[in-house]
């Protein structure tokens, strides 16, 4: 069914309830939902087929860890853009895994030809990978580009050492700027879309044990489907001003595919690679790699190292060690009410005076870690810089 009758028939709903597609609520363009051979077969067939650019963000339950389930892939196609401007949400639990229609949905994952917008697809990859033997290529990740954007922004040294702030003590990096200059915190999607004033209403959170419940409830839909069109925001944004370079490519597919060799779990191992700062190595891959890390354990160059260590820690595990110890100084501070893996939660506002909460959480939790703008100012004052 070609995609322009869904909004000319005036009993439209009824007709897409009845093939299980619905119109969004909170997303602000329409999205449909393929959950049969015939909704999917139509998507691939009249939606997806000449694209070029899409973005796509997944979901689901402990999304790319062990034990975790891929729930819904959702893909919104940037080039050529659809005519209707819909989203296609894929409920992936809806079909065999070794389905030949799914098979030829991963082929578009797997395309060296079609690229992959993404806001940090390293857990999307994991899904892929550790699900269904899928590797995702061809990837664009915007939350490389927001780091590589700083710089072009013109952001000091100092500045990138007061982004750390609220991750690490700032008299923990005041005393270590030369160290921690080789250390860059990752923006999450919502802090992204504020650095860069992209104004679009903030993305929602959604407990991620609500992936697994069928039917998925409406509005975890549309929040889906808002999802990756905020990944098609900051990609407009970004290539209007100039912040996708040449590099970006391999950086990404570098980036997504930092688990590779070994699937995430809740482990030992997962702390110094589950933190809100960019490994190393991926923007710029130093050579030869030939220096296993104590902490992350991945083989990287030795630029990556300070020179003065015993036991060869790179400078993000280093930091990733600061931070634990400062957090077992903290518990031990408050009686021991702070627990490794314990949230501390505090509400603060943005820029635009919004309340909303910001949750640390030791446990990897891509969209929880906040802007500079939130910490800055508090410091600032103090005197730290
Ligand atoms: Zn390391």
């Amino acid at each position: 069914m070609p995609s322009s009758q869904w909004h000319s028939d005036a009993n439209v709903s009824s007709w897409l309830e009845r093939l299980g597609i619905s119109n969004s609520a909170s997303s602000t363009t329409p999205w449909v939902l393929c959950n049969s051979d015939g909704s999917l077969e139509d998507v691939l067939t009249n939606t997806l087929s000449n694209c070029t650019v899409i973005a796509l963000d997944c979901e689901g339950d402990k999304l790319g860890r062990k034990g975790g389930t891929l729930s819904l892939i959702s893909l919104r196609p940037l080039a050529p853009k659809s005519s209707t401007g819909t989203t296609s949400l894929i409920d992936v639990l809806a079909f065999p895994k070794e389905s030949s229609i799914l098979k030829r949905l991963f082929s578009i994952i797997e395309s060296e030809s079609i690229q992959k917008i993404v806001f940090d697809g390293r857990m999307d990859y994991c899904a892929f990978f550790y699900e269904y033997g899928v590797q995702m290529r061809n990837v664009l990740d915007m939350q490389l580009a927001d780091i590589q954007s700083r710089a072009a922004r013109g952001q000091s040294a100092k500045t990138q050492n007061q982004r750390l702030f609220g991750y690490l003590p700032p008299n923990e990096v005041s005393q270590n700027r030369t160290m921690y200059s080789n250390v860059h915190r990752l923006g999450a999607l919502s802090s992204c879309l504020m650095d860069h004033d992209i104004d679009v209403s903030p993305k929602d959170i959604v407990d991620h044990q609500a992936w697994l419940v069928r039917p998925i409830e409406e509005k975890h839909l549309g929040y889906a489907a808002h999802d990756v069109e905020l990944i098609e925001s900051v990609y407009t944004v970004f290539k209007r001003r100039g912040f996708i370079n040449r590099s970006l490519s391999e950086q990404s597919q570098r980036y997504i595919t930092l688990w590779s060799d070994i699937q995430p779990s809740d482990n030992d191992v997962d702390v110094f690679r589950s933190h809100p700062l960019l490994p190393l190595d991926i923007l710029v891959q130093g050579s030869p790699q030939d220096t296993t890390c104590g902490g992350c354990r991945r083989k990287l160059s030795q630029g990556c190292f300070p020179h003065f260590q015993w036991e060869l820690f790179c400078y993000v595990c280093l930091a990733v060690q600061a931070k634990n110890r400062s957090d077992s100084v903290d518990s031990r501070g408050t009686g021991g009410r702070r627990t490794p893996g314990a949230k501390k939660n505090r509400k603060r506002k943005n820029r635009r005076g919004v309340q909303y909460n910001d949750s640390e959480n030791e446990e990897y939790d891509g969209s929880s870690y906040p802007s500079i703008d939130l910490f800055v100012d508090d410091y600032l004052d103090a005197g730290w810089f």
